[in-house]
Parts: structure tokens; sequence; C-alpha cells
């Protein structure tokens, strides 16, 4: 059925979606065998189940620095921004502002492009522009605040670059004008210590196929006291906050999969940072005319976004595909036409050399000896391709 077993393939695309952790599907397993009660049912047998989305929602809190009743379960990333930004617009209905930025994922931007007919009401949406190393402006985002802002959208850390952006002090400063502040931590959450105990965050968002849990399971935190209003309304369950009766499963892995980003986080990411620097360093000194996107240290530890100047991205990816190798490009082919990648424009990112980015994403299952495969794979591949481009000129 399948052909491309996972064991032949050197995974490099976890910002995509990553492994489900052997420990999260073990927990998952009896979920979706035995019991199978239902979490809201009076019996002992539905209550026990229950209690396993009890646990889940404190180790969920547990990583995040937050309450449990802070946590609500939701289907996916994209359910978490969509209930926050649609239950902001809702409490404040006299506010039609909302402030962005251009690099966000599609579950923001798209969002945000469809407000107005989505909601049936005019907005205005600021997006912040960022600089050539995809790092914003405070200056620029103190401007674009005004009386008539509703909320505050920025993602923690950017699924292409991994640029991390300073989500203390925005929120911080978004709290100073008496405005609501979300952040899309989707790659943050497991990658990078967050303690919203400390923070001004008002909603965050989090996918668990983004840290080794299930795919089909998000979570939104609203901090305790924030005006809520539910995207999905139905049944009861997540006290009123999102109607559906839980993916047990899912949610169970998603906790167990939080308790272990939490356990191992900082060795993880000394082990994942190094082969991600190994990978970096040795892709830019073997390939001429080939560069790093995005701030070199204000970054994701398992993330490098790198331009291969006069070839194309998807031309790459097929010819890695060959040895198994996974990983992104920053130019996807719509339409017959390729179009670099929204964040990559905002960067200001050549056009020869947006064409030809690739995003190799790691995690703690890669290995030195998949790196240094990629390493002895990668620059031959980029020759032959420019050796067939009409652009190319070595000198
Ligand atoms: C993957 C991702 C999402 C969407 O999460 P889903 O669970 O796939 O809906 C949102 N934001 C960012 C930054 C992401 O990387």
């Amino acid at each position: 059925m399948m052909d491309c077993r996972p064991e032949q393939v050197v995974y490099m695309d976890n910002n995509a979606t990553t492994r489900v952790a052997p420990e999260v599907v073990e927990a998952m397993t009896p979920f979706l065998s035995d019991f199978y009660g239902n979490p809201s049912s009076m019996h002992r047998f539905g209550g026990q189940v229950g209690a396993a989305v009890r646990k889940a929602r404190e180790q969920v809190a547990g990583l995040l620095g937050a309450e449990p009743e802070e946590i609500t379960f939701t289907s996916c990333g994209t359910e978490s921004d969509s209930t926050a930004i649609l239950s902001a617009l809702q409490s404040f209905p006299d506010k039609r502002h909302v402030v962005t930025t251009r690099v966000e994922h599609p579950a923001i931007k798209n969002l945000c492009e469809g407000l107005d007919s989505l909601t049936g009401h005019k907005h205005r949406v600021t997006r912040l522009p960022v600089a050539d190393d995809g790092t914003l402006d405070l200056e620029k985002y103190r401007e674009a605040l005004s009386d008539d802002t509703a909320i505050v959208s920025v993602m923690w850390a950017n699924n292409e670059t991994g640029v991390i952006f300073p989500i203390a002090e925005m929120a911080r400063i978004a709290h100073e004008h008496g405005i609501l502040f979300h952040t899309d931590a989707v790659q943050a959450v497991g990658k990078i210590p967050i303690d919203l105990n400390k923070l001004d965050v008002d909603f965050l968002s989090l996918s668990g196929h983004k840290l080794h849990a299930a795919k089909g399971v998000g979570a939104l935190y609203v901090r305790r006291g924030t005006p809520f209003v539910p995207f999905l309304t139905g049944g009861h369950q997540e006290r009123g906050r999102r109607g559906g009766t839980e993916n047990v499963a899912s949610i169970v892995g998603l906790g167990v999969a939080c308790e272990l980003a939490g356990a191992n986080m900082e060795e993880e990411n000394n082990t994942v940072r190094k082969l991600r620097d190994r990978l970096e360093e040795g892709l830019l000194k073997a390939v001429p005319k080939s560069m790093l996107n995005g701030h070199k240290t204000d970054r994701l530890p398992n993330t490098t976004n790198i331009s291969f100047e006069y070839v194309e991205g998807e031309a790459i990816l097929l010819h890695m595909d060959r040895y198994n190798i996974c990983a992104s490009s920053g130019s996807a082919c719509t339409s017959g036409s390729l179009e670099p990648s929204h964040v990559l424009r905002a960067m200001g990112v050549p056009f020869t050399a947006a064409h030809g980015s690739i995003r190799y994403s790691l995690s703690t299952y890669n290995t030195e000896e998949e790196v240094d495969f990629v390493l002895e794979k990668m620059p031959p591949i980029i020759a032959e391709l420019r050796a067939m481009s009409p652009f190319w000129k070595e000198d």
C-alpha cells in the first residue's frame, strides 16, 4: 500500500507535521479500544474517561504555566486561531480593527482576509511589515494600535523561517492600550519555554501534531477573566466553550506530548540545535550562492530556511525525494506560476533566491548520520539543477 517506508525516510519536515511519539501512541491506544465511554456520561465507565481528559488538561496547562481551566481543547491549531479572533471581535462589536503581521500562517492570514464576508461587517486589518531578517519593528507596532483595535494577533515563531517574535513585550504593549492579545504559538509550544503566568497574553493557540501528538487535536488558552464567545456552540463540553464530544484519545495523547516536551525541552533543544547548525553551516559552505533566510539567533532551534539561488524549490524537493529526504519549499506551484511564499516576499528576499528556498525542520528523532547524508546529497542536486538553468552563471 505505502511505497515509502518510515525507516527509509530522512524526515526534516517537522514544521509541517511530526511523528507521533511512541509514548503518545501508547497512552492513546486504550481510548481507541477498551475505554470508549463518553466523558460526559454519568456512569463510571464514562467518568474514568472524563478523568483522563482532566489529566490531559493539567498536562497542557503545566507546559504553558497556565491553569487547567484556562485550556480548551479544539480540533486543531486553525480552529484555535479562528476561535480567538472571532471571539474578540464578537466581544467588542464596536471595535473593527485587527493588528497582525505579514508573515502569519494561512490560518490567521486567510481568516483576516475573509473577516468582512465572514462577519458581515467591515474591518480594518493592519499587517505589520518585517525586516530583511524576518524581525518586527516595535515602533511600527505601537503606531498601529488604536482605540478601535479589538485584538492583536502575532505568531510566536514563524513556521517557515523559525524566527521568534518578542511576544512578552508585544503583549505588554497591547495591554497598556487595553487591547486583547492573541498569539499563534503552534510552532513555539514544546520547542521554547513558555510561562503564561508571567505574560500579558490573553489567547494562545497550539496544535498537537506539531509537537509529536496526533493530528486533529489542538488547544486554545484563554486567560481567566477574558471575555469569550464560543466558535462551536452545542453541548456543554469544555464548560460551554467548545461544543462537540471530546476527541478523547488525541486529547490524552496531547497531554502526554506536552509533558514529554516539558521534561525534555532543554536537552532536546541542545541536540536538535547542534544538528540544525551542522546542517546549516555545512550547506552554506558547500553550496555557492546559498544564503540563510531569517534571523540567525532569534530563531527556533530546529528550523533552517536556506535559499539556493537560480534553482526552483520544487525541483530541488523532487530531487531530494529520490533519496527520501523530506523537507519543504518556500514556493508553491499555484495555477502554473511559481509564487514565492508571502513570508519570504515580506522579508524582501529577491525572487531568484525566494524561488529556491528550502526549509529543513528537524526534531529529536533526527541523527547526525542523517544530517551528513543530506550534506552529501544536496550539493550535487543543486549543481545538477543549476547546470540546466539558463540564468545560472558560475563566477
Ligand atoms: C501548522 C500551523 C497551524 C495550523 O495548525 P493545524 O493544527 O494544522 O490546523 C497554525 N499556525 C502555525 C504557525 C502552524 O505552523
